[in-house]
C-alpha cells in the first residue's frame, strides 16, 4: 500500500463557507497527499439538493484556490451521480442484503437511544421479516436497508488509534436510500471515493464512526479499504467546539480580515506541526509535514487572534 501513490480527497458539502473546522481537515488532506507527491480529488457532495446550492459549491473551490489547496481533478457532484449509485443499489439487492423499511422517524426514536457517536439509533430489525402481504398493506414508499453481519470492524486510524464497532449491535441494518429516493451519505462515499480510487480518507474526527459502515459497503462492492485519519476537533481556549455556528470564524469574514499565511500558521501552530505561531504558506508546509508531528488530541485555538 504505502508504495502506492497516494490519492486523497477534499469531499465538502456547498452548503455554505467552509468553517475553520473545514479548512483544517482539508489542509492535513492536501498536506499528506502532496509531500508525498499525491493526487488530489475533489467532489461535491451535494446529496441534500435543499441545503446546498452551484453557487456555494463555486464559492468553496474560490476558497480551496485561496487557501493555496490545489488539486487534480474534479468528480462529478453527488447529485448527478444517481445513476451510478442505481447500479451499486442493484448489485446489493442481487446479494439478498437489501429489505425495505416502512418505519417512520417517530417510531424508529421511541424505542432506542441514539447509540454511534454522530447519534445514529442502532435499528432493531423491525422490517427485517415482513412478509410480501405486510408490505404491500403500507401504502407508501419505504427506505431501503441493507443487512450487516454481526462482525467486529477495526479502523487503524492514523490519528486516533485503533477504533472498534459490531455495526450489528453499534448500529443495526443501514438505510442506503431513503423513502424519497435519495441514496445515503454512507453508500454515495463509498462509491465515489471507491471509483475515483481513493487511498486515504482525511476528515474531521465526527466521521470516525462511519469508517465502519463505510467499510462494510466497500467490501460489499470490492473496493480496498483507503487508510483512515480523523483529525481532531478545534477547540476554543475554553474547551468549545468551534463550529458552523461561529459566524465571525468562517472564511467569509476571514478572508476580509487575515491572509491565507497567517490563517494556515495558525492551524499549523495550534495543531503541533510548526514551534512558532508564524505565517506559512501551505506549499512550504508540505515540505515539513508528517503525520508524527500532528496532535491526536484537542486542538485549541485562540481564534481572537485572527
Ligand atoms: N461531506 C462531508 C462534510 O462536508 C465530508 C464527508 C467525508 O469526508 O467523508 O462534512
Amino acid at each position: 500500500m504505502a508504495d502506492l501513490r497516494p490519492v486523497g480527497r477534499f469531499a465538502p458539502t456547498p452548503s455554505g463557507r467552509m468553517h475553520l473546522g473545514n479548512v483544517f481537515a482539508a489542509l492535513i488532506a492536501w498536506l499528506s497527499v502532496r509531500s508525498r507527491d499525491g493526487e488530489m480529488v475533489l467532489r461535491m457532495e451535494d446529496l441534500d439538493t435543499q441545503r446546498t446550492s452551484g453557487e456555494y459549491a463555486r464559492i468553496l473551490r474560490d476558497d480551496l484556490a485561496w487557501l493555496g489547496l490545489d488539486y487534480d481533478r474534479e468528480t462529478p457532484p453527488q447529485s448527478r451521480r444517481t445513476a451510478a449509485y442505481d447500479g451499486y443499489f442493484e448489485k446489493l439487492s442481487q446479494m439478498g442484503l437489501l429489505y425495505p423499511c416502512y418505519c417512520t422517524r417517530s417510531q424508529l426514536h421511541s424505542v432506542n437511544a441514539p447509540h454511534l457517536s454522530d447519534g445514529t439509533y442502532v435499528y432493531p430489525g423491525t422490517c427485517r421479516d415482513l412478509t410480501d402481504a405486510q408490505r404491500r398493506a403500507f401504502d407508501r414508499a419505504p427506505a431501503w436497508r441493507v443487512m450487516v453481519p454481526d462482525k467486529v470492524w477495526t479502523v487503524e486510524d492514523r490519528v486516533q488509534g485503533t477504533y472498534t464497532c459490531n455495526l450489528a449491535t453499534d448500529c443495526g441494518d443501514m438505510v442506503v436510500r431513503r423513502a424519497d429516493g435519495v441514496y445515503v451519505y454512507q453508500l454515495a462515499v463509498t462509491v465515489d471515493d471507491g471509483e475515483a480510487g481513493v487511498t486515504e480518507v482525511v476528515r474531521g474526527m465526527d466521521l470516525l464512526s462511519s469508517a465502519p459502515r463505510q467499510m462494510y459497503l466497500q467490501e460489499l462492492f470490492s473496493f480496498p479499504h483507503p487508510e483512515y485519519a480523523h483529525v481532531p476537533m478545534l477547540l476554543s481556549p475554553h474547551g468549545r467546539r468551534l463550529s458552523k455556528r461561529d459566524k465571525d470564524l468562517d472564511l467569509g469574514v476571514l478572508r476580509q480580515r487575515i491572509l491565507p499565511e497567517t490563517l494556515i500558521g495558525t492551524l499549523a501552530f495550534a495543531s503541533g506541526l510548526i514551534d512558532q505561531n508564524v505565517p506559512i504558506s501551505a506549499k512550504e508546509l508540505a515540505k515539513e509535514f508528517s503525520w508524527d508531528k500532528l496532535k491526536g488530541d484537542s486542538i485549541y485555538l485562540d481564534a481572537s487572534a485572527l
